[in-house]
């Protein structure tokens, strides 16, 4: 025994865990640091003990609770504990306790697996400390913690921009002191984990996490996805947190942190609305080994849970922007041919006619009619008539000009507004179309071909006149004998 273990030797204490091993673990690596160590397998016997006789130090091992069945028991354990020195020996994968007994009273803790060594020496400065070595939260660290929580919540101010949203988070933590990397992993609908946003600073500045991980998507298929904190939060729901790197039993992956300044790993869920996967997981990497204040884990919680908000905002808006690009494309899109609907034709055509008459410049609008269809149908049947009818709007669409709109003003009748034409240019471009769609294949049936009438707007008319006429142009094309087209009268 040393001599610093021999000023221990007064004190008692009460080591915590169901588990049978573990307590005998604990006794072999720590029992010579106590006068007495009493081995608790439930926490009804370790209050027992406490009751019995005050402890020097209560240590309560984690492994093996389970918050959802535990936490009242334990938090009543901690609270009746009073002032007295407790030390919370927290798995690693499982740092949710740390928050959650936080509130019941603040606690030293250490991450395992640990060490039988390093075990030794927390336990060693919990004993040596009045209060039992509870992480500080001096005033720098509670400015810093309240600026923390400033900026995550500024960096929320522009939710609609979703992709800059993960950069604002990352940018956010990185100010936060002891921070040298900050990542932001997020789910997507497919169940893809994917890496959003890392930014690093100082010897973090060259860290690519995508390297590291061997991957920036399909995350949680990665190799490492059980042993980094951020893969790990995402994947479980659970903060996790290596406070010695090494604890996941991935040697790799600790030397390369190390090679960047981190010596510890945090990683945060962000949570899902309600139960269910997670929306994704903040991941910091810190350039101190000191434990987290126990207001450090509660404001970092806040920032998960703001995240949360930040990314549900940033959903929902992406979800009524791309309803709304449906709903226009559905109202003003015609179902079978996917050209403009009449409706949305008639918005166009006024517009283009108001534009023309105040720029004085040319508008031509052409009305094209497909001949003979109702045979197409009666012999083909509709389907083959829908396909004949799909096929010309396409053939028609790829002649027009991208100013040009094709628009089905009817059953099989069209209009193409046509900005900056003259009469001249219309009658050329109806006798593309003309041509263009009689050599057309369509499939299932003969060709078809069209007549078209032409016009172009006068000085003072209306759109409605315009396409009386035009329309009396086709008329005229028709009685002319079908596909040929016809310049419309002023
Ligand atoms: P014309 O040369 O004089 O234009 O003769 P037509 O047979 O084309 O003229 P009519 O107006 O008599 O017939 C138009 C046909 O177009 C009748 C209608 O069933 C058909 N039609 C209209 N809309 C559709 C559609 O969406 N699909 C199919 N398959 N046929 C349609
Ligand atoms: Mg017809
Ligand atoms: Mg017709």
């Amino acid at each position: 025994m040393s001599q610093q273990d021999q000023q221990h030797a007064g004190s008692t204490g009460i080591y915590l865990s169901p588990m049978a091993q573990r307590r005998a673990d604990f006794d072999q690596a720590c029992g010579p640091l106590f006068a007495q160590l009493h081995l608790a397998d439930s926490v009804d016997a370790a209050a027992g003990l406490l009751a019995a006789a005050p402890a020097g130090l209560l240590v309560v091992d984690l492994e093996r609770f389970e918050p959802s069945i535990d936490l009242d028991a334990l938090a009543g354990l901690l609270a009746r504990r009073g002032e007295g020195p407790v030390l919370l020996l927290c798995p690693y994968a499982y740092a949710r306790w740390l928050p959650l007994l936080n509130r019941a009273r603040p606690a030293a803790y250490a991450i395992t697996p640990i060490e039988p060594a390093r075990l030794r020496t927390t336990v060693r400065q919990c004993l040596d400390t009045p209060g039992g070595a509870v992480p500080a939260a001096d005033a720098a660290t509670l400015r810093a913690l309240l600026a923390l929580r400033a900026r995550v919540q500024a960096a929320l101010e522009a939710p609609d921009d979703a992709p800059g949203l993960d950069e604002r988070l990352c940018q956010a933590l990185l100010a936060w002191p002891g921070v040298l990397h900050a990542a932001m992993f997020r789910m997507r609908p497919d169940g893809n984990l994917q890496l959003e946003a890392e930014l690093g600073r100082d010897s973090a500045a060259g860290l690519r996490l995508g390297v590291l991980l061997q991957r920036s998507e399909r995350l949680l298929q990665a190799p490492l996805r059980h042993a980094f904190p951020g893969l790990l939060a995402a994947a479980t729901g659970e903060p996790a947190l290596l406070d010695t790197l090494d604890q996941a039993g991935e040697p790799a992956l600790a030397r390369d942190l190390r090679a960047h300044g981190v010596a510890q790993a945090l990683g945060l869920p962000v949570p899902a609305d309600g139960p269910g996967a997670p929306r994704g997981a903040l991941s910091l990497l810190l350039d101190s080994p000191a434990a987290l204040a126990p207001e450090a884990w509660s404001t970092l919680g806040d920032c998960a849970a703001m995240a949360a908000l930040g990314l549900r905002l940033a959903d929902m808006n992406l979800e009524a922007e791309q309803l709304l690009a449906r709903l226009t494309y559905v109202s003003t899109t015609d179902a079978l041919t996917g050209v403009a609907n009449r409706r949305h034709g008639e918005e166009l055509l006024e517009r283009e006619v108001k534009r023309a008459r105040r720029y004085r410049a040319p508008l031509a609008l052409l009305s094209f009619d497909i001949d003979r269809f109702k045979a197409i149908n009666d012999t083909y049947g509709h389907p083959v008539g829908d396909v004949a009818l799909r096929t010309v709007a396409d053939c028609v669409r790829a002649l027009l000009r991208s100013s040009d709109v094709l628009v089905r003003s009817g059953g099989e009748e069209f209009h193409v507004i046509a900005p900056h034409t003259s009469a001249i240019d219309g009658l050329k471009m109806a006798e593309k179309i003309r041509h263009g769609v009689e050599q057309a294949a369509i499939p299932g049936c003969d060709h078809v071909t069209v007549s078209i009438g032409v016009a172009q707007l006068a000085e003072q008319e209306n759109a409605d006149s315009l396409v009386r006429r035009v329309e009396a142009a086709m008329a005229r094309a028709k009685r002319a004998g079908r596909n040929c087209v016809e310049l419309a009268m002023q």
